[in-house]
């Protein structure tokens, strides 16, 4: 962020997307918190700032008159965390572009907060209308781009208002640099042993960072719900737990180029395993290639937990992505929080570690590692595609 604010108007794109409960209160303000360092960088150098985001999915959620539900999705929800974050009024703007928006924008000063409604309020927004994103351009003098989260969408207000800033009147904010910055770290020449940590629910989520993987990693640790695809795959019993059919093939395909390029896959020798989907149901530890008709495997089991710590402990550079088990419930919970402890230790001992893209930044958040790793990224979506080696739209948006 090398611009010189100082009496500029500045138009910062940030993920404000966060949690409500049904009282309109934040339940996670973890992306507001995310953003703040930006927003008091340009103010103490003298700009005004006009915060832009959207929240939730306004438009799949229209009311039955095909207007947008404004008391549902309406950035005025913020305001008031915002005042307390920034220690200053918020000024607060009804529309993202228009009449009103473009008198709140000229006279608003140094060192003062503007909150534009809801971008997603507009229709092109998501379909990155050119003509709103100019719209939008026009409120400012200094465009950055702080939203990481929104990063893989070629929107009007994340890629496309890009164009109309010239070198020198945009950047990234502190955020996405810092984003980007360990995203590359991990892929640039990472000091080895390097260990991949993939969990979640499918396989068919993450083929991609597996093939990415390939190329990059040491050693290749599976665990959540897209284990048991690779399981049947071994010809295992894998009973009622998540098999992707379709994927089979893959999965045995993933596992062949792996042993080719010398990556050592870890699959979970034992599981937790439940008679139903629940957390009232009954649990036994069996190993994963012989799990019970009937029953689904719902955690890694103690033995699995062991192997894959002593690997982790081990290694240098470590990427975590999904879960090792359905956290959410606590008797299917250990597996996860073992990891976590282990990428925790890992860490400690010197290692780089990257906990990004899906649930396991949950689960790190939640059992309160955050600060224990090396970076815990707050775009799902965005890092998964990051690190696949895909180009960001609302990155390669700024380069031009
Ligand atoms: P992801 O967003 O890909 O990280 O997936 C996260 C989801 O995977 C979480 O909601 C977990 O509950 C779920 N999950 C993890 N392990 C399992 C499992 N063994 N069976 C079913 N779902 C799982």
């Amino acid at each position: 962020m090398n611009l010189e604010f100082k009496n500029k108007k500045v138009l910062v794109r940030v993920d404000f997307n966060v949690p409500l409960d049904n009282k309109n209160k934040i339940t996670d303000d973890t992306r507001i918190k995310s953003a703040l360092p930006t927003i008091k960088h340009i103010l103490k150098a003298g700009g005004a700032v006009i915060l832009m985001s959207h929240l939730g999915r306004p438009q799949k959620k229209l009311k039955e008159d095909g207007s947008v539900n404004v008391n549902k999705f309406t950035l005025q929800h913020l305001v008031s965390h915002l005042n307390k974050k920034l220690r200053l009024k918020v000024k607060f703007c009804p529309e993202t572009v228009g009449k009103e928006a473009t008198k709140m924008a000229k006279v608003l000063k140094s060192g003062e907060v503007l909150l534009m409604e809801n971008t997603r309020f507009e229709k092109g927004e998501t379909k990155g209308d050119p003509k709103l994103a100019k719209s939008m351009s026009a409120l400012a003098d200094y465009y950055i781009n702080d939203a990481f989260g929104t990063a893989h969408r070629e929107h009007a207000s994340t890629a496309v208002i890009a164009k109309h800033f010239k070198k020198g009147t945009k950047s990234f904010g502190f955020l996405m640099e810092r984003e980007i910055e360990n995203a590359n770290r991990l892929l640039n020449n990472p000091e080895g042993p390097v260990t991949a940590i993939v969990g979640g629910a499918k396989v068919s989520d993450k083929i991609m960072l597996l093939e990415k993987l390939m190329n990059l990693a040491n050693n290749i640790i599976i665990g959540g719900g897209m284990a048991y695809t690779f399981m049947k795959a071994l010809g295992g019993n894998t009973g009622n737990s998540l098999v992707e059919e379709d994927k089979i093939k893959l999965a045995t395909k993933l596992l062949a180029k792996a042993k080719k390029k010398g990556v050592k896959i870890y699959l979970p020798k034992d599981s937790v395993i439940a008679d139903s989907f629940s957390e009232k149901a009954k649990r036994e530890t069996k190993y994963s290639m012989r799990i019970k008709k009937g029953w689904m495997g719902l955690d890694i089991g103690p033995k699995a937990q062991k192997e894959f710590s002593d690997v982790i402990i081990k290694s240098k550079t470590i990427l975590w992505n999904g879960p090792m088990g359905v956290f959410e419930m606590k008797p299917f919970a250990k597996g996860t929080m073992t990891i976590a402890k282990a990428v925790a230790k890992a860490t400690s001992k010197g290692a780089f570690s990257l906990v990004g893209g899906g649930d396991s930044v949950a689960a790190v958040n939640q059992m309160g590692l955050a600060e224990k790793v090396s970076y815990v990224s707050t775009g799902g979506g965005a890092m998964l595609e990051f690190l696949e080696g895909k180009e960001l739209p609302g990155i390669k948006a700024m380069s031009k």
